[in-house]
């Protein structure tokens, strides 16, 4: 069978993380978060880290050529090879551009684009009830998707915060921001055949369920 190479595309807040958790277990493929990534090189107080935290603090994109070495250098890993789910990237043709020729070199391309579509007002009321825990980054939501105990990971027992960037202020940066550079990206991949939209304002459980059935049939097109 040919590799999985899926990319999610959605606004902030969308549930690409929620679906990349499910997706993770389904399918044993490596789960590639470059907003993950970036917290982490900020937690470990890493050049990148410190060149990065200015724009994520302000709801911005961090400079492409920063992000595009960064994702180079994880997809050269080699639980990458036989496929990848990536969030978060690419997040402006320019970065779609730089992953396709990376592939390209490794004989590789994108198997497909996912996209979990959610108008903004939901967008806000998601982001705004988010919570994360300190440990791994498990995503939970206030009213819809409430750990068992308030304040607590159910899958790890670290605490629950709320991230600097999910803050009311910078929200709405963060949209202005997805519309202006990331929504052209809709365009980029349906020219190409390889978007897929999904429905993001159903229930986490039929998002899942529509994501795999997308990529059951994908798996027959390619077997064929
Ligand atoms: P969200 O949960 O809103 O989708 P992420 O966790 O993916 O957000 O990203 C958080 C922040 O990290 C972004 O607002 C942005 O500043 C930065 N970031 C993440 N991925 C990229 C990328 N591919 N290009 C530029 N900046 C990025
Ligand atoms: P993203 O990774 O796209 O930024 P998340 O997966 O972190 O988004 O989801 C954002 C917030 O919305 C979280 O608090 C999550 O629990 C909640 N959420 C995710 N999917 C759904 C859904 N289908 N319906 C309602 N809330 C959701």
């Amino acid at each position: 069978m040919s590799e999985l190479n899926l990319i999610l595309i959605g606004p902030p807040g969308a549930g690409k993380g929620t679906q990349a958790d499910r997706l993770r277990d389904d399918f044993r493929l490596p789960f590639i978060s470059t907003g993950e990534m970036l917290r982490a090189n900020v937690k470990d107080g890493t050049e990148l880290g410190l060149q990065a935290k200015r724009h994520m603090d302000s709801g911005g994109l961090v400079p492409d050529e920063l992000i595009v070495a960064m994702v180079a250098d994880r997809l050269h890993q080699g639980d990458a090879q036989d496929g990848f789910i990536l969030d978060g990237f690419p997040r402006t043709t320019g970065q779609a551009d730089a992953l396709a020729r990376q592939l390209r070199d490794q004989g590789r391309r994108i198997t497909a684009a996912l996209l979990i579509d959610v108008p903004d007002a939901e967008v806000v009321r998601r982001i705004s009830g988010r919570r994360v825990c300190v440990k791994a980054g498990h995503n939970y939501h206030v009213d819809f998707d409430p750990p068992k105990t308030e304040g607590i990971c159910d899958q790890d027992g670290s605490r629950l915060i709320q991230r600097d960037d999910d803050r009311p202020d910078v929200v709405q940066n963060r949209l202005d921001t997805y519309h202006a550079k990331t929504a052209p990206l809709i365009d980029y991949y349906d020219e190409q055949g390889l978007l897929r939209r999904i429905d993001g304002t159903r229930s986490p459980a039929e998002v899942h369920d529509h994501i795999r059935a997308v990529i059951a049939t994908l798996r027959l097109e390619d077997d064929v």
